[in-house]
């Protein structure tokens, strides 16, 4: 195909230069067409309109050097370290580069004598050698030797971009792919923006923002360009998070026009509740008690997220909407990530309505067939009122007679389909997700557009705020110390191991031996007992009870005690090798003790070295039980990507956008969209974005169907 033809819809397996195998790699990233190339836009730029002459360099500057190789190969120092050692020259002067353990840069032959190279990265002294200047783990660009002036000018002396490999296409074949894709588009490239909106907010044309951002033109301040805010990135920017507003607002639109069971709080409610509360609810859970009431006696289906930390008490408040469901004849299903956690709902729950007429059973997959048939066949009857169970309830053959409330218990725990197939099991069921995963706020108000959402911001009274320390290999006789004498004064304790994957296996080694190790050679004399996601259901749940019953003094556990454990009683946890779990894991871990009056102590026992980020995500713990502080601390060490992970949290993965950095453009955009989903300019213009979406919007943001 002529490049003259290429559109934006064109598979980029047309552009010149990308064969089967790029194409595939490509595809591999989601990018499949020249629109998805586009907008793998760069993550960096490098200014090369002032290349600096080695001669010129002074120490701290971080800056662009083009050179060429002279000598270069793999060291060893005496320590055992090895160390890449380049040197290069470019007529004014000699500079080193070093890459530290970069055995790959010798065995994969990366560099050559006389090749010219891009070297970037910041300028030091070398404090071992003759003075010379030195960067250490430059990042570098390599020319080959039979370039033509015109690829050269992509390269050197303007603003480059600098873009993230895909796969073995480093940033100069994408650079080339990029370039060549706008110039076979031509002039024209359609804008669809509303015009309406392009116009009041002052917007920069698509084509125009396309190729600015790609190849800055040297009209703005670099300042402007690095940080993202030149108005053709803006543009983008803004652009992205419009569509993700629109897109979720509509879903939303769609989602209150829907007809839902309009639910009733009768006296018998008030009176149900009243008669299993085991306290007094603290005012953020009557709240949000009230904003979930309100939502089910609405004639529309609820969708609403319930967020509140560790420790917050949302169980009650799932519970007592429950009885408002139960009340009016409707069956409950309450679906949770594990089976400890399962059971343990399950449990509570049993308890808590003995004393009314509802029935509550239990469905995980352990159990006995017959038993699963018959449990199976009394739900689809609807002989039992309220069902707690894992992932066992969304099979196949589990139907319900007249599901009306459904609870999914960690949200973050499940994927977006998992939460719409319990759903389907029901007519128009009322839905509740519940995590207690903090998303730092400003985003989840902004982002979970398809979502109400509530918060308990408070926690039950009496609690005593937990102490965290950070220990070290040399503390642990210490550390054992401190938990065996809480345990002697009638506390019990949690020590946690962490799960180590080896060659696509989980190895549960860790906590099996130091089990071992612990009960005969540490705490001879204590009871201990030993929790994993490997024992057979009963074993589980026997251990789980012995905990709660104070017989097993000390759990030694992996992480499957992360979610919903609750033994007050236990008031220390000692996490081995912290440094290798996430800020948020340890978070969640950590909330299994402070659950009572007493004051509870969690130890992290960590190994050094430490790398800076780990040392950084263990002094927050120790300086912060907010959950919220915690998540934007997370979300800023992590970057938003990793954050949020794939799609499980329903939030859009963008592409140029950055939730951190683009915060106040989000707002921007968000108001812009639902100002034009209630009050579109026209209706053409409304009907063109719409269509734009449906087109767009599953593909690249994983989500259902809008409107
Ligand atoms: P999470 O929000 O982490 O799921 P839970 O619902 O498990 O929290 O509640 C944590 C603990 O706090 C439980 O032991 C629960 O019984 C207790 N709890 C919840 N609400 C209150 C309250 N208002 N007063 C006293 N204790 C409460
Ligand atoms: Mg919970």
């Amino acid at each position: 195909m002529a490049q003259s033809l290429l559109t934006l819809s064109s598979e980029v397996k047309f552009l010149k230069g990308v064969g089967p195998a790029r194409a595939e790699l490509l595809a591999a990233r989601g990018i499949h067409t020249v629109e998805d190339l586009l907008y793998y836009t760069p993550f960096r730029y490098e200014d090369r309109t002032r290349v600096t002459r080695i001669r010129d360099l002074v120490p701290g500057q971080t800056t662009t050097v083009l050179a060429k190789v002279l000598t270069c190969g793999l060291m060893r120092t005496r320590t055992g370290l090895y160390i890449f050692d380049l040197a290069a020259t470019d007529t004014t002067g000699m500079l080193r580069c070093k890459w530290f353990n970069a055995v790959y840069l010798e065995k994969r032959k990366i560099f050559r004598q006389g090749q010219r190279v891009f070297f970037y990265g910041k300028v030091e002294r070398d404090p071992f050698g003759t003075g010379n200047l030195q960067i250490v783990q430059p990042q570098f660009e390599i020319l080959p030797e039979s370039e033509d002036a015109s690829a050269e000018s992509l390269e050197v002396g303007r603003v480059v971009p600098i873009y993230e490999s895909v796969g073995t296409l480093g940033t100069r074949v994408l650079r080339r792919l990029i370039s060549a894709a706008l110039a076979g588009l031509g002039a024209q490239i359609p804008d669809h923006l509303p015009e309406s909106i392009r116009r009041k907010n002052q917007l920069v044309e698509r084509g125009a923002a396309l190729r600015q951002t790609h190849f800055p033109d040297g009209a703005r301040p670099l300042e402007e360009v690095a940080s993202f805010r030149t108005p053709a990135q803006l543009r983008l920017i803004f652009e992205e998070f419009f569509a993700v507003g629109a897109g979720l607002a509509l879903k939303r639109r769609k989602a209150k026009a829907a007809p839902g069971i309009e639910f009733r709080v009768t006296d018998g409610v008030r009176q149900a509740i009243k008669q299993i509360l085991p306290f007094h609810p603290t005012g953020a859970q009557k709240r949000v008690l009230k904003e979930i009431a309100d939502d089910m006696c609405s004639p529309r289906p609820m969708n609403r997220l319930l967020q509140g930390d560790v420790g917050s008490g949302k169980t009650i408040v799932a519970i007592q909407a429950a009885l408002l469901a139960m009340e009016n004849g409707y069956q409950v299903a309450l679906m949770a990530p594990t089976e400890i956690l399962a059971t343990q709902h399950y449990l509570y729950i049993k308890n808590l309505l003995a004393p009314l007429p509802y029935s509550a059973d239990l469905l995980i997959s352990a159990r006995r067939a017959a038993e699963k048939a018959e449990l199976k066949r009394r739900i689809a009857g609807g002989e039992i009122h309220l069902v707690v169970g894992t992932h066992a309830l969304i099979e196949e053959d589990v139907s319900f007679a007249r599901l009306g409330f459904a609870v999914v218990d960690e949200q973050h725990r499940f994927g977006v389909m998992q939460r719409f197939r319990l759903i389907r099991k029901g007519a128009t069921p009322d839905v509740l997700v519940m995590t207690a995963t903090p998303i730092p706020r400003t985003l989840a108000l902004t982002l979970y557009g398809d979502l109400d959402f509530s918060v308990i911001d408070e926690l039950p009274p009496n609690r005593t705020p937990i102490e965290t320390r950070l220990l070290f290999e040399r503390d642990r006789g210490q550390a054992f110390e401190f938990v065996r004498e809480r345990v002697r004064q009638g506390g019990q304790a949690y020590v946690v191991y962490p799960v180590i994957e080896e060659g696509g296996k989980l190895d549960l080694k860790p906590a099996v031996r130091m089990y071992e190790y612990l009960s005969t050679t540490v705490f001879p004399e204590l009871r201990l007992g030993l929790l994993h996601g490997r024992l057979r259901s009963e074993e589980k749940e026997g251990v789980m009870q012995a905990f709660k019953g104070g017989e097993v003094q000390i759990l030694v556990s992996t992480t499957v005690v992360e979610v919903g454990v609750d033994v007050a009683n236990a008031t220390v946890m000692l996490i081995e090798h912290a440094e290798r779990f996430g800020l948020a894991q340890l978070h969640q871990l950590r909330g299994r003790i402070g659950r009572g009056r007493a004051k509870s102590t969690c130890l992290l026992l960590a190994e050094e070295p430490l790398s800076d980020v780990a040392a950084e995500r263990l002094r927050t713990l120790t300086e912060t039980t907010d959950g919220f502080r915690i998540a934007e601390i997370d979300l800023k060490l992590r970057g938003p990507g990793e954050f949020f992970g794939t799609r499980q949290w329903g939030i859009p993965t963008f592409r140029i956008a950055n939730l951190l950095r683009d915060q106040e453009i989000l707002e921007w955009a968000k108001r812009e969209a639902l100002e034009f989903v209630a009050h579109p300019a026209s209706r053409q213009e409304f009907e063109a974005f719409v269509s734009y979406l449906r087109a767009h919007w599953p593909r690249r943001y994983g989500l259902a169907q809008v409107a």
